[in-house]
């Protein structure tokens, strides 16, 4: 069942005052709760033992401190922890736990679901619910920082959802993050499609924030049978818009280029990709498919044919990174987050994964 009360996840600690206040209280309560919420991940009112008890006792008729609630918890073989949630409506989605040695991050979902239809994604085959409130976005990292024995200091929205098609409520959520979670912005990356007006529209706020754009090819009749958005904003308009992100906000951008057997993966698109990605202060982050079952049949190229196209791009003086994969004995890795339990939770039920040998 829905959660009827207001929770006070994904409020500022001013809106939080402001509630306080109006309940007959101190202003200073405002910023010690929100302490309680952000700073010390508590759960519920009860934990915040410096609040005296009758307050403690009325918020709780009225408020609720999360939004969340956990539908399953699942630790991977190599460490990482995928959490599926929902706000008691049954829309399931994901968020992803991911100890490195030096340092935790996080992956975040923006949405329920996806519309932007990637023919290699879980969750673009999988259609599309609704957007993610803040306080189900900041939700997602508070869950998972209680989960974790380290400090979450990274965040990258790459879980279900396009980012940018969410907008306001990203940009609240990681004003959240920053000023109430105390995290850098830095240290936050936000992963699109390559939606150009919303990418210029985040270039105007300039936060420091990293911007990644998911490239998959540098040839549009290629793109575009991966990415349907392609048609709308094909690689040239988009690779200007990140182009103009970098220059609004001085941070390096990262191409993430997924790699899919026999169709982009070939050298001329490698060759291809370190010319359209030259002068620019870039990163090209290499992707091996991660198996989900897809229309096309896609798969993952051997292991020398991502040698080769990353060498490709080396002797270009292209800055490569490749993605490990991590999660994928429990579906967290990238692109198989699919809410696999929608069907006991009333969203429309899905095929489920299967992973390849
Ligand atoms: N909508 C945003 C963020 C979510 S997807 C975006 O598209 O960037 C996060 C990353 O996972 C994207 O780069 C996406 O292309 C990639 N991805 C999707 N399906 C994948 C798969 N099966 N294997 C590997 N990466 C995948």
């Amino acid at each position: 069942m829905p959660d009827q009360r207001t929770a006070l996840v994904g409020l500022t600690s001013r809106q939080i005052q402001d509630i306080v206040v109006g309940l007959g209280e101190r202003p200073f309560r405002g910023s010690q709760i929100a302490g309680w919420v952000y700073r010390k991940q508590a759960e519920s009112f009860e934990e915040m033992s410096d609040l005296p008890a009758a307050l403690r006792q009325k918020l709780s008729e009225d408020f609720a401190v999360s939004p969340l609630q956990v539908a399953d918890h699942r630790t991977s073989s190599d460490g990482v922890d995928k959490l599926l949630v929902h706000k008691g409506d049954g829309q399931v989605y994901e968020c992803v736990l991911l100890p490195y040695a030096d340092r935790v991050s996080c992956c975040l979902s923006s949405q329920v679901g996806c519309p932007m239809a990637c023919t290699f994604c879980a969750t673009g085959l999988g259609g599309f619910d609704r957007n993610l409130t803040v306080g189900e976005i900041v939700g997602q990292y508070l869950l998972l920082q209680r989960f974790s024995p380290r400090r979450v200091g990274h965040v990258v929205f790459m879980g279900m959802g396009e980012p940018l098609l969410n907008l306001e409520n990203l940009l609240a959520a990681i004003r959240i993050l920053s000023t109430e979670v105390g995290l850098s912005l830095r240290h936050i990356t936000v992963s699109t499609v390559g939606l150009v007006p919303q990418i210029d529209r985040l270039a105007a706020e300039r936060l420091p924030i990293h911007l990644a754009l998911s490239l998959h090819s540098p040839i549009d009749e290629v793109r575009s049978r991966l990415m349907p958005v392609n048609n709308r904003w094909p690689v040239a308009e988009v690779v200007e818009a990140m182009r103009r992100y970098q220059a609004a906000t001085g941070r390096k951008v990262t191409f993430e280029y997924l790699l899919i057997d026999q169709t982009n993966d070939t050298p001329e698109q490698a060759e291809h990709l370190a010319r359209l990605v030259k002068g620019l202060s870039c990163v090209v982050n290499l992707i091996p498919f991660n198996y989900v079952e897809t229309p096309n049949g896609f798969r993952r190229p051997g292991r020398e044919r991502v040698a080769e196209f990353r060498r490709i791009l080396e002797s270009r003086r292209v800055n490569v990174t490749e993605r490990v994969e991590r999660g994928h004995d429990i579906a967290a890795a990238c692109g198989q987050l699919a809410g696999q339990h929608a069907g006991r939770f009333g969203r429309r039920p899905m095929a489920p994964l299967t992973v390849a040998p």
